[in-house]
Formats: structure tokens, sequence, C-alpha cells
């Protein structure tokens, strides 16, 4: 007879399948805080960056318009003044190209409109031909209503690649308020790129006209912004045109922002790609961290509420299986293991035997030398018992001083190991044992094995103590 030591009870089971639960339970709530809060981040991200770069862009583009608007009105004054008197226009031009450097300006030119000369910036004196391509602007301008504008050469003939830049145009007039001349500034593009990057080194600027095309930087020139950021939607990109957009934008392992702004003056979308991927990676790193230390801490009380609800359970099956005296198994842990049909099914069908024994005259001891005397030769029998006995033999005090075993062998080895404890006690304690052993058969019910060992032990006291009897069951074959 093997018994059953694995059985998990209906209550461990429970405990097991609801702490599996809260873990599950848990950490989908974690997750879903866990992708939250990275939705949340982004979003904050975005309205943060867009107000941030839109004051920003504003200030700087304000800044900049300034700075070569008051240039520009300043050599405008006195641009109207000299080409009103008598000059040399070879000295005027060199006169402007030291200009040009002082100031920090890419380009410069002046128109004389009474003299129809330009002194354009590659250093030329041109007579002027509005009705000619090269020309044609100037006749353009001087029909706007306005004294000046803002413009963005960026022009796909080679040849004026170097004129690359933002324009601003002066009207010049003489004192009676006819133009007589243009004055033209361009700033580079490098002095714009530099002041935006004040705000993120991590920032690409680009140009793009209307239609989504990038006008500079000119490594991507002509591509098309839908090509390069497959994020942004032809609806995003021309509400832009109305109000400042962002986009973000992830792709091969970076993150960044897209910021679209839309310049009226020049009629280009200002375009700002700021990398943030670092940032990101770490927020993204500390959220998941935070995740991850949310699931383990409740991992942790889980498992530790579980083994302690294991603990109090095995503690608690022990008190009620168990004598406290003894320490053997009780006859409450036989009776509900009896219970169980496998149990009883398992030891009828292997080859087993029990026995009962009682001390002999073990009122003597307590009224001879105390109940705790008895106590202790109670204890001291039920471990030379023990000794005899193997791990599956099931070891049961039946109450007061009588006990059972049940042997995982036959009668006749049972026999054997009974002699034996009969010794032992004899030797080595002031008590002795009688013994009443029978075999258990397939038919056997408990009730009848009792019935058999109980009345071999009456035999065994009727026949002078000390000493082991049996009952057989015959078994017909
Ligand atoms: P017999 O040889 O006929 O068995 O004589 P006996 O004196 O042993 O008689 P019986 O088995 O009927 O008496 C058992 C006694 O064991 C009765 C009770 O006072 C005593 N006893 C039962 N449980 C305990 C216990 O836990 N501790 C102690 N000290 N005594 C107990
Ligand atoms: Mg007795």
């Amino acid at each position: 007879m093997k018994i059953d030591r694995n059985y998990v009870d209906g209550h461990m089971l429970n405990s097991i399948r609801m702490a599996v639960l809260i873990i599950i339970v848990f950490s989908l709530i974690n997750f879903g805080h866990y992708y939250m809060s990275l939705r949340i981040f982004q979003e904050n991200m975005i309205e943060t960056t867009l107000q941030r770069t839109k004051n920003y862009i504003s200030r700087t583009l304000k800044d900049v318009n300034h700075t070569y608007e008051y240039a520009s009105l300043a050599l405008a004054e006195l641009y109207s003044y000299k080409i009103q008197q008598h000059y040399d226009p070879t000295a005027l031009l060199l006169e402007l190209n030291e200009k040009k450097e002082s100031l920090s300006v890419k380009t410069i030119g002046l128109v004389d409109i009474q003299k129809k000369l330009y002194l354009d910036n590659f250093g030329r004196i041109l007579s002027i031909d509005t009705t000619s391509d090269r020309d044609k602007w100037i006749q353009d301008f001087l029909d706007l209503p306005q004294d000046y504008r803002y413009n963005f050469y960026d022009p796909d003939d080679a040849e004026y690649e170097t004129l690359y830049s933002f324009y601003y145009d002066q009207k010049l007039k003489d004192d009676n308020g006819n133009v007589i001349g243009i004055l033209g500034v361009g700033i580079n593009y490098n002095a714009l790129y530099t002041r935006v990057q004040g705000l993120d080194e991590n920032i690409d600027v680009s140009f793009l006209n209307k239609s989504g095309a990038v006008r500079l930087p000119k490594h991507t020139k002509g591509e098309s912004i839908f090509s390069l950021f497959p994020y942004v939607t032809e609806e995003q990109f021309h509400s832009a045109l109305r109000e400042d957009q962002i986009v973000w934008e992830d792709s091969t392992g970076e993150s960044f922002l897209l910021y679209f702004h839309y310049l009226t003056d020049i009629n280009r979308v200002l375009l700002l790609k700021m990398d943030f991927t670092e940032y990101y990676n770490q927020s993204k790193k500390q959220h998941f961290y935070s995740f991850i230390l949310g699931v383990g801490l409740i991992l942790i009380i889980v498992v530790l509420n579980l083994l302690l609800s294991f603990y109090q359970s095995h503690k608690l099956k022990h008190t009620a299986y168990y004598d406290s005296l003894t320490n053997c198994r009780n006859r409450h842990y036989l009776e509900s293991r009896i219970k169980k049909s496998k149990y009883w099914l398992k030891i009828r069908q292997s080859e087993c035997s029990l026995i009962a024994f009682d001390i002999d005259h073990f009122k003597n001891i307590n009224d001879t030398f105390g109940h705790l005397e008895g106590d202790r030769v109670l204890k001291q029998v039920a471990e030379i018992v023990r000794s005899c006995l193997r791990n599956s033999d099931d070891f049961i005090r039946w109450g007061g001083d009588e006990f059972i075993v049940l042997f995982d062998m036959d009668a006749q080895n049972a026999i054997k190991i009974t002699e034996r404890i009969i010794e032992h006690v004899e030797q080595e304690t002031r008590v002795s044992l009688s013994i009443g052993i029978t075999n258990i058969s397939p038919e056997d019910s408990f009730k009848s094995v009792m019935a058999r060992a109980d009345s071999a032990l009456y035999d065994a006291k009727e026949n002078g103590r000390n000493q082991v009897k049996a009952q057989w069951l015959i078994i017909e074959s």
C-alpha cells in the first residue's frame, strides 16, 4: 500500500487559482496603465512641443525679419540719396560689396530705375530689361502697392543657385515719394537655421512649397514630404497652411516630431524635424521599469501570501490529523482517509495487514508514577514502534493506550516486525504490549478488519498479555 502523500486539497487548489487570477488581472491592469501612460506622455509631448515651438518660431522669425528690415531700411535711405546724386556705378558696386560683408548679409543688389541700371550680387552692372525673364521680378515688385516684400528665392536654375536666400526687397524713393530704385538684401538660409537651432540642437529645418515639395535643404530638394515622412497625411499638411501642426513620427527606431508652420510672407511651409529618440526611449524604459516593478511586487506579495496560506493550512491539517503527544496520526485522519474510497480500495487490493495493540496495565503506571510519567511512557512506546516501521506503514493512535498499524506488507512479514516491537518495548520500557494481528482481504471492510484485530488483541490479553495473537480470514481460492 502506497499512501498518496502528494494530494493537494481543494482549499489549496483554490488558493493557487485565486493567486494566478490576481497576478493575471493585476498584470493586465498594470499593462493597461503602462500603455495609457505612454499614450498620455506622447499627447503631452505633442501638446507642449507645439506650444513651445510656436512661440519660439514666431519670436525668432520676428527677430530675424526685424534685423534685416532695419538694415535694409537704413541702406535704402542711404542709397536712395546716392542714386539721386551723380555716382560712379563701379565705385558704388565696390561699396555695396563691402556693406555685404560688414552687415553679414548673403546678397545685396541695387536697381536704379532712372538710369535703368542693375548693380547685382555678382558684381555686374546690368542694364535693365523688365520684359526679360531675368528682370521680370523688378516690374512685378514695382506693381505691388506696398514698399517692401519678403521673398524666398529658391531657383531651379543652376545659374542662380548662389542666390538661394531669403530676401527683403525695399523700394527706394526720392523726396517727392517717387520710386527711383530697389534695394534687395538676402539673408543666408544658415543664419535662420542657426537661430532656429537655438530651440534644440536636434532640429532639422526644411522649407516646403504649398504642395509639399522640399525646396530646402538642397539635398532633399524636390522630394515630397509624403514620401519622406509616411505618417504625414495630406489633410494634416493642408491644415498646416491655416494653423500650425505637429505630427508624431516613428521610423526605424527613431522618434521625432514634425512641426509645420506656414510663412505667408514667403509662401513656404517651414518644417522642423525634432528628434527626441533618446528622450522618448528613456521615458519608455522608465515606464517599462515601473510596469515590471508593479508586476514583480504583486508577484512577491501574492506568492508570499500563498506560502503563508499553505503553511497555515499545513499546520491546521497537522493539528487535525496528528496526535500532539505521540506525533502519530490520529483516528480522525484514518477515518477521513477511509471515507475516500480509493484509499481503502488500494489497501484491499494490495497485500496488507493490520495490528491493534494496547499497553498492558497502563492504568498502573498512571496510578503509581502519575499522569506525566504515563505520558512519557506513551511517547516512548510510540517512538520505539515507529523506529520498527517503514515510511509506507501507517501508524495511528486509536485512542487512550491503544494504537493500530496498517502494514504495507502481508501478515507473515508483519508478524516478524510485531515480534520485534514486543521485544523492544519490553526491553526498553517499564511496560509491555499485547498485540492482535490480522490480514486484509479484497472483500474486507475496515470495520471487519478492525473487529478481527480487536478480537486477536483480546485473545492476547486473555492469554496473559505481552504477546501477539492472530485472527486470520481464510481466503478460499
Ligand atoms: P489492560 O492491560 O487491560 O489494557 O490494562 P490497562 O490498565 O492498560 O487498561 P486500559 O487499557 O483500559 O486503560 C487505559 C488507560 O490509559 C486509561 C487512561 O487513564 C489511560 N490513558 C488514556 N489516555 C492517556 C493519556 O493520554 N495519558 C495518560 N497518562 N494516560 C492515558
Ligand atoms: Mg491498556
